[in-house]
């Protein structure tokens, strides 16, 4: 079985391909063509476990922790490994360091989504949130709109500032980032809400990131009265503390909207609650395996 470390998976991980694997991902599970059982979750020490499978055109798991501490230390918050396996066969093909695939379809996904759903003509970002996220979409999102300003908030305002001046975009009080902007993105681990909705112009989208757990916040509750999609009702009803703790109805999932079964009229204010699913995970995962049969990369001379 072969092993694809980060520096691997980065190599053949093209933004190119990416985006268009996870458009076609999401409309396949809205139309029930993959099974994907709920994320498990163990919650451990001060960080959680989640345990996450998934089998249509391609079949594996992601394992993946989330330990909101290590921002003390020099470990990402975020690691995972992917199992990559044949569906036909059921032969393990690969196993691979899931980190950066983890950041980069996330952002992908959302790119997807601020694709589908934000004004044609958007050309203000707001990033809430000024870590892997935040930097992903930041990478991300300009592949979709064109932006003429970008800007950033974080709870540490001297983060923001950091990061405002590594990548020549402005820092801002959160309030003033949010008013005006026309794509913001909460992606935060906050656990109370940070965006509230009366700052939102009206026909604006938010993707909302973070809060990966039923008691967990990043929207208030009226900002989740606008037109909510998510990735995927199950999870959404189970995971998602913006949605259950506002009691809101999400409208549809991203894949509905991508497969054409339901429609949202532009002008519309939309907010993209996203948690992440192991569908993506594996086609992002497949990719990289497919991209290395195509290139060589890593393989012996002949194989
Ligand atoms: P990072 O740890 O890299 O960044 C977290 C950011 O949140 C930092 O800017 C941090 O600021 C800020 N933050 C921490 N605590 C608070 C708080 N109480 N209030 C406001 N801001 C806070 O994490 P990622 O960027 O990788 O992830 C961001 C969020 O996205 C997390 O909630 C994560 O679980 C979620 N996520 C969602 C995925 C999905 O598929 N939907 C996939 C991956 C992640 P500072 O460092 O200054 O404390």
């Amino acid at each position: 079985m072969e092993y694809f470390e980060e520096e691997r998976v980065r190599r053949l991980l093209r933004i190119e391909d990416l985006i268009p694997a996870m458009r076609q991902v999401l409309a396949e599970f809205s139309a029930g063509k993959w099974q994907q059982p709920l994320r498990g979750v163990l919650a451990q020490h001060g960080g959680f476990f989640g345990v996450m499978p998934a089998s249509g055109d391609s079949m594996g798991i992601k394992m993946v922790t989330f330990y909101p501490g290590n921002t003390k230390t020099k470990l990402p918050t975020h690691m995972a490994v992917i199992a990559l396996f044949d569906p036909a066969t059921g032969e393990p093909l690969a196993l691979m360091d899931g980190r950066y695939i983890t950041e980069m379809r996330t952002a992908a996904v959302s790119a997807v989504a601020t694709d589908a759903l934000a004004a044609p003509d958007a050309n203000v970002l707001a990033l809430l949130g000024a870590g892997v996220q935040a930097h992903a979409h930041l990478v991300m999102l300009p592949h979709v709109r064109r932006f003429d300003e970008i800007r950033v908030w974080n709870h540490h305002p001297e983060k923001a500032q950091h990061f405002a001046e590594q990548h020549r975009i402005k820092a801002m009080d959160l309030e003033a980032a949010v008013r005006d902007a026309d794509v913001i993105v909460t992606a935060t681990s906050a656990r109370e809400p940070i965006l509230k909705g009366e700052w939102l112009k009206p026909g604006a989208h938010v993707n909302a990131v973070g809060a990966s757990r039923p008691d967990w916040r990043e929207l208030d509750d009226d900002a989740m009265r606008n037109v909510v999609i998510v990735d995927s009702y199950e999870g959404a009803r189970n995971e998602a503390g913006d949605v259950i703790l506002s009691g809101v109805t999400p409208f549809a999932e991203l894949g509905e909207i991508l497969n054409g079964s339901k429609r949202v009229e532009s002008g519309t204010t939309t907010i993209f609650k996203s948690l992440g699913m192991a569908v993506e995970d594996v086609a992002a995962a497949k990719l990289v395996y497919d991209a290395a049969r195509r290139t060589g990369d890593g393989l012996p001379s002949g194989r």
